[in-house]
Formats: structure tokens, C-alpha cells, sequence
């Protein structure tokens, strides 16, 4: 084993401005990486973080952040696919809009910045995509028909990304949160917030922290041999699914 050690490598986070997203950035910071984050308003970022500003819905505005990430870091050699949003409602409620406006985000967006990426992430013979599911995908919620296939349709694309680039040092992986604390899990009902931790097994919700660690984790070198995976970080909630 080499002493040296690992040179920084170039990380791009969309939706990195907050919530799970700027967790993430910060762990690979802390880390001793390059790290850039898409955001869409700009904002107040910690120092050392590049903000870039992208829509990941807008082809040529993911262009434009890649291009002036690999100006300043070089290529994307991590890429965390974070960005989301929800638009809750029963099925007999949900319009057509609000279906293909969750997935255009959710699972399009991930699909334009992972087709973007993977251009660099070939020439250097090396990669880690992480896209940010959810336990909704998997085990449905209540309201969610949108969000839930938008966030298993991850796990298609990670499984599929596997098998095309898996032997060119790419690994592509899914991690699925269950409920953390954010912006995101903030604007649900009291009620809702209650059932959910009725249901938890670890009795708790979680911070955002303990999300970005395991995403750096699943991005490191010692990680190297798991591709097409789907870690849960949901404190029990999604078991088996
Ligand atoms: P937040 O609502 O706090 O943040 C969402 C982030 O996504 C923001 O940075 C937002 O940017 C960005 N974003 C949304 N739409 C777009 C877009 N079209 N283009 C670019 N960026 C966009 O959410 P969380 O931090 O809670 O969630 C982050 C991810 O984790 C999401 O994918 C979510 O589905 C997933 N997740 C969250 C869970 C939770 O309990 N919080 C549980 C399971 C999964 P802007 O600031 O510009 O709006």
C-alpha cells in the first residue's frame, strides 16, 4: 500500500446549496477533494465550495456548470446526483404536470447530469456516480406515485450504468434516505411527521450528515467493488425492499 496520499479528486454535487445536498459537499470537502455544487438562486456557500449555477431540468445550463467545474477542478470525477423535488398528492389528485414535472427533475435530471458526466469519467478510465433515491422508492408512500417512480427509476439507471461502464472504473450506486431532517421533510404535516416515526425503527430521523457520509463512502477507493447498489440510510424503515 502506497503512503501517499489520495490526490483530490474533482466532485460535483447538484442541488448542493442545501439540505442533504450541502452535507454531501461538505463531507467530500472535508475530505480533501475539489468540490463544486450546482444551485439554482444563489446563496451564501461555505468557503472552499465552487457554486455553479444549474438547472438540471435545462440541458445547456448543466453544460455550462460542467464546463466551468472542470475549468477550475478538472474533470468530474465524482458525481452525486442530489438534486430533487417533491409534489405531493393523492393519485385521483394529481395532475399530469405534476408527475412529469417530478420526474423530468428527479429522474431526467439525474439521467442529462450523469450522459454529461460520463463523457470525462471515460476518458480518465475512472468514476463514482452516487444518485440520491429515496426509502419511497422502493417501499411506496401514500401520495408520493410521482416522487416513489421517479426515485426507483434511479435504481434502473444505476443498474444499467453498472453494466455499461462497470469495467471501465466506473461504479454507479444508489443511495435511499429515509426521513432526514431538511427543508424537504420540514414543509410535511405534523401528522405525517408523527406516522413516520411510528415507523422508524430506530425511533429517530435522521440528519443530513449521516447521509453525506455514507455517500462519500460509497464514492472512496475503498468502495471500489460495489456498483449497483442500493444502500438505505433510513434507520430500519425500508427493510428488505
Ligand atoms: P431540499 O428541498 O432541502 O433541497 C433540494 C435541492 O435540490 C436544492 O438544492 C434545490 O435547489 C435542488 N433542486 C431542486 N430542483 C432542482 C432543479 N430543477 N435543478 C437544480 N437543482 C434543483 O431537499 P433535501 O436536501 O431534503 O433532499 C435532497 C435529495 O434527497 C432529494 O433528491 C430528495 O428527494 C432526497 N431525499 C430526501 C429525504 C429527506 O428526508 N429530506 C429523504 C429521501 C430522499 P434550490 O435551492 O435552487 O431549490
Amino acid at each position: 500500500m502506497s503512503s501517499e496520499a489520495p490526490s483530490p479528486r474533482s466532485v460535483l454535487v447538484t442541488g448542493g446549496n442545501r439540505g442533504i445536498g450541502l452535507a454531501i459537499a461538505k463531507a467530500f470537502l472535508a475530505n480533501g477533494d475539489k468540490v463544486a455544487v450546482t444551485y439554482r438562486t444563489a446563496g451564501e456557500l461555505p468557503e472552499g465550495i465552487l457554486g455553479v449555477q444549474a438547472d438540471v431540468t435545462d440541458e445547456a445550463s448543466i453544460d455550462a456548470a460542467f464546463k466551468a467545474v472542470e475549468e477550475a477542478h478538472g474533470p468530474v470525477e465524482v458525481l452525486v446526483a442530489n438534486a430533487g423535488i417533491t409534489k405531493d398528492t393523492l393519485l385521483l389528485r394529481m395532475s399530469e404536470e405534476d408527475f412529469t414535472s417530478v420526474l423530468d427533475t428527479n429522474l431526467t435530471g439525474a439521467f442529462r447530469v450523469v450522459k454529461r458526466a460520463s463523457k470525462g469519467m471515460i476518458r480518465l478510465r475512472k468514476g463514482r456516480v452516487v444518485l440520491i433515491s429515496s426509502v419511497s422508492g422502493l417501499y411506496g408512500a401514500p401520495g408520493q406515485i410521482n416522487y416513489s417512480a421517479s426515485k426507483a427509476g434511479l435504481v434502473g439507471l444505476a443498474r444499467s450504468l453498472t453494466r455499461e461502464l462497470g469495467s471501465r472504473g466506473i461504479t454507479a450506486n444508489v443511495v435511499a434516505p429515509g426521513f432526514i431532517k431538511t427543508d424537504m421533510t420540514a414543509e410535511l404535516p405534523e401528522e405525517t411527521q408523527k406516522d413516520y416515526l411510528s415507523r422508524v425503527p430506530a425511533g429517530r430521523f435522521a440528519d443530513a450528515d449521516e447521509v453525506a457520509n455514507v455517500v462519500r463512502w460509497v464514492a472512496s477507493d475503498e468502495a471500489a467493488y460495489i456498483s449497483g447498489a442500493v444502500i438505505p440510510v433510513d434507520g430500519g424503515l425500508g427493510m428488505g425492499h
